[in-house]
């Protein structure tokens, strides 16, 4: 079974891609982490973010990158989202997200295309979303937890801007999949979106064994 995960920054689709990973038994990808990583890989070369061919030069990263605690860093996300518009960037990641989805049994994939682009035919397909402020509001929390300073108005502004980015560009923009359905975690605790998740992940699996 192939589970896409699509959604917004910090909409709760890594916490429940994660959770339905453990939940099914199946591997999960994180493909954020790999836009985060070109990002970073660009960063540290000093090319530019926003020059196709600095950013693929990036793609033939370290994976031992993919474990760098800065790749979490808000910094490193907004980077991920400039390199992420370039279609070369995405072609050369193509790939290695497709042999993922493939793999014998299945498996969870998280981000802004896997619905659309990576896995159109996945067995099922959540659009996890929630609004900017309570996005900030979860983001925020995280920063404070790992004793981090952080403004309210300055997330909600990051969130609206990669928001922005990532719809408007032209290969791959972030939209709901058809076929997807659609999870509004806003007013859902973590526990009860994931309960919420499982749920319609079972009820598309019923549907289509009935279909
Ligand atoms: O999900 P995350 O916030 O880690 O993603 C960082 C950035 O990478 C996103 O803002 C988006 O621009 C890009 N991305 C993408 N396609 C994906 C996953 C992430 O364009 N499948």
């Amino acid at each position: 079974m192939i589970i896409a995960v699509d959604g917004p920054a910090a909409s709760g689709k890594g916490t429940i891609a994660r959770a339905l990973a453990r939940h099914y038994q199946l591997p999960h990808l994180d493909t954020g982490m790999l836009y985060r990583a070109v990002g970073l890989s660009v960063a540290r070369a000093g090319g530019d973010p926003d020059n196709e061919a600095d950013a693929l030069a990036a793609c033939g990263f370290d994976d031992a990158l993919l474990t760098d605690p800065e790749l979490r860093s808000e910094a490193i996300g907004a980077l991920a989202s400039r390199v992420s518009i370039h279609a070369a960037v995405r072609n050369a990641l193509v790939k290695r997200q497709r042999d993922f989805a493939g793999q014998t049994g299945g498996a969870v994939l998280d981000g802004r295309d896997i619905g659309t682009v990576i896995a159109p035919d996945a067995d099922v397909k959540l659009f996890v979303t929630a609004s900017p402020e309570m996005r900030a509001q979860r983001r925020m929390r995280e920063l404070q937890d790992h004793g981090l300073a952080a403004d309210l108005d300055a997330l909600v502004a990051d969130i609206r801007a990669r928001d922005a980015r990532d719809t408007n560009r032209a290969v791959a923009p972030l939209k709901q999949a058809q076929g997807a359905v659609l999870l509004d975690t806003s007013d859902l605790s973590i526990e009860a979106a994931v309960r919420q998740a499982i749920l319609l992940v079972d009820a598309q699996v019923e549907g289509q064994r009935t279909n």
